[in-house]
């Protein structure tokens, strides 16, 4: 496990979203206030992805070797994409 965290930008991301639409891995939060998600890999593998947001950026890893490596992959598109849901139904849920 690493708490090395990627900046997650449109550029670097658009591929590992296109994978993870391709995957469509499980995306399991762990805590949702502390941005922990378990998200399924392509061999029944289940990785833990972690987010961190402030000042306008989105940062995050994951524990599989993509990531270690540097590259944003799909579980982090994935997780995001929950995590960005997830605020997006709690400002709807506040605003009415
Ligand atoms: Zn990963």
């Amino acid at each position: 496990m690493s708490d090395y965290f990627i900046e997650l930008t449109r550029a670097n991301t658009r591929k590992a979203v296109e994978r993870a639409r391709e995957m469509r891995p499980r995306v399991r939060p762990v805590s949702v206030s502390d941005r922990v998600y378990d998200v399924s890999g392509s061999k029944g593998a289940t990785y833990t992805v972690r987010l961190a947001a402030g000042q306008g950026r989105l940062l995050g890893s994951c524990e599989c070797l993509g990531a270690q490596g540097g590259k944003v992959c799909y579980h982090l598109a994935a997780a995001a994409g929950v995590a960005i849901g997830i605020k997006a139904a709690a400002r709807k849920a506040v605003a009415r």
